[in-house]
């Protein structure tokens, strides 16, 4: 194998294609972070030689196992749990679990690579990781969440620690599920501590930690507006999901006057033409959070709301300034990329993880429009989940307005970084910003702790 320093990208990806097979969503995330920062440490040696990079797309550890569950009938089931504890240069593993039936290796190594660099920009000491089941909580009883939840536990609470790794929610896992994986943790561990972070607020969780990845999306968005001195006022917003990302940063959105068109699940999406209004919204969270419904029943309770079944909103036509896909990888292609721009859009953030295709990146970046990538704009619930790490070491409890002021501190901050270094004339190129900030602190700290 050639050394990093004479590799070309082409030779430098096709090494990475070779050592991890079948694994397409992790060498997407890996091509994403390569384009940007293979040119970028060319001409510096000492990332080259020591093989920076390379080291940068090999996990630390991954560990698999068996999770045994007793359905409510008596059947016994199993399914595959996972921790990939990718990068500790930076500080402890953290990154959410995923319960989803579509999880698998790949899925989580692309996830844990993004969360590196995520927790990079966020400025606080956390290395990163991801981990999840192929397990899907949708439709099963409040005691065979449980059930599994504890088996889950009863094999990554060997491997986690406040010091060592922890693991928050992502799709399938809120604050239910978090509740139950605690729980058993504490069992198991006769100890107390920040081992997991969106926990409760009556038991060591954070003000704001609900609500951080949706209204951090939207002060990420505001920052790119105020660079081009525009607002949110009246713009129109196409977001995607309905689940705890898409339901806060609707919420944001509208307190920000922003005129928000649509939702969306995995069964079909809603649209409504004159904006959602927060009387819309408690519906929605009470319908998601509370019934476990399906958005379909929104417009069965509203007049002014429309609803497209087994379809995305990304195929939808109409005209909105802005999009917010907030539900999950690869969620929008080419095509509706191009949709998009001929609608008029002129900001894409990603509220989920590697949300578009790479050729819809293409279609965006070749048209100019404003890209706020996921590992800087969704990165606000890591970061509130850093705050509550903190509260649980000095045994604190922050109010409301002093995490919310925090976390618009570290957005802001996270968009300085990117502004700076991707701005380019008058456009500013928000994926190349993100990847050289992050992996210019990712890559200090390898160097400086040697080759470990
Ligand atoms: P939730 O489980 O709360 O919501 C997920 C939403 O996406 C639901 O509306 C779900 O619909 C929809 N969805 C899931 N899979 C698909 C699919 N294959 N096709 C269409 N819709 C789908 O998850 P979150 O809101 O927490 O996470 C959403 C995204 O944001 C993920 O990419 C996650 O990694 C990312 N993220 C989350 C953070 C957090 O703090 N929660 C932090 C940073 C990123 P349905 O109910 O029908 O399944």
């Amino acid at each position: 194998m050639p050394k990093t320093t004479s590799e070309t990208i082409h030779e430098f990806t096709a090494h990475v294609k070779q050592t991890n097979p079948n694994e397409p969503e992790f060498l997407q995330a890996v091509k994403e972070v390569t384009e940007v920062v293979f040119p970028f440490i060319q001409d510096k040696p000492e990332y080259e030689k020591s093989s920076v990079l390379k080291r940068l797309t090999v996990p630390d550890r991954v560990i698999i196992f068996a999770v045994p569950w007793v359905d409510d009938d008596g059947t016994v089931h199993v399914n595959k749990g996972y921790r990939v504890q990718f990068n500790s240069a930076l500080g402890p593993y953290k990154g959410g679990l995923r319960f989803h039936s579509s999880v698998n290796l790949s899925i989580l190594k692309f996830l844990s690579f993004e969360q590196i660099f995520k927790n990079a920009l966020t400025g606080l000491p956390l290395g990163g990781a991801k981990g999840g089941s192929d397990f899907n909580p949708s439709g099963k009883s409040d005691a065979e969440v449980m059930r599994f939840c504890q088996s889950f536990m009863s094999e990554l609470y060997r491997h986690i620690g406040h010091e060592k790794d922890i693991p928050a929610g992502d799709i399938g896992v809120g604050s239910r599920e978090i509740g139950y994986l605690f729980g058993q943790y504490k069992r198991l561990q006769n100890e107390f501590n920040g081992v997991i972070t969106g926990k409760g607020l009556d038991w060591g969780g954070s003000e704001l930690r609900p609500e951080a990845t949706g209204y951090g999306l939207i002060y990420f968005v505001a920052e790119m507006l105020q660079k081009k001195e525009e607002s949110l006022d009246d713009k129109r917003v196409l977001i995607s999901g309905s689940g705890n990302v898409a339901q806060y940063a609707i919420e944001k959105a509208l307190e920000l006057g922003a005129r928000v068109l649509s939702a969306s699940d995995s069964s079909g999406y809603i649209i409504c033409e004159d904006g959602l209004s927060s009387k819309h919204l408690a519906a929605l969270m009470k319908l998601k959070n509370e019934k476990r419904g399906r958005i379909s029943e929104l417009a069965d309770e509203f007049d002014d709301i429309t609803y497209t079944d087994n379809a995305s909103v990304w195929s939808a036509t109409i005209e909105a300034d802005i999009a917010l896909p907030c539900a999950t990888q690869n969620e929008l292609d080419e095509d509706q990329a191009k949709s998009l721009v001929k609608n008029g859009l002129k900001l894409l953030a990603e509220g989920a993880n590697m949300p578009c295709t790479q050729e819809a990146i293409h279609i965006f970046r070749k048209d100019k429009i404003l890209f706020g990538p996921g590992k800087a704009a969704n990165a606000g619930g890591v970061a509130v989940s850093g705050l509550e790490m903190s509260q649980n070491a000095y045994n604190q409890s922050w109010g409301k307005e002093k995490v919310d002021e925090q976390l618009k501190k570290i957005m802001k901050n996270i968009h300085e970084q990117c502004y700076r270094q991707g701005k380019d004339g008058n456009h500013t190129d928000y994926i190349k910003g993100a990847n050289i900030a992050a992996f210019k602190k990712v890559a200090g700290a390898m160097l400086a702790q040697g080759i470990v």
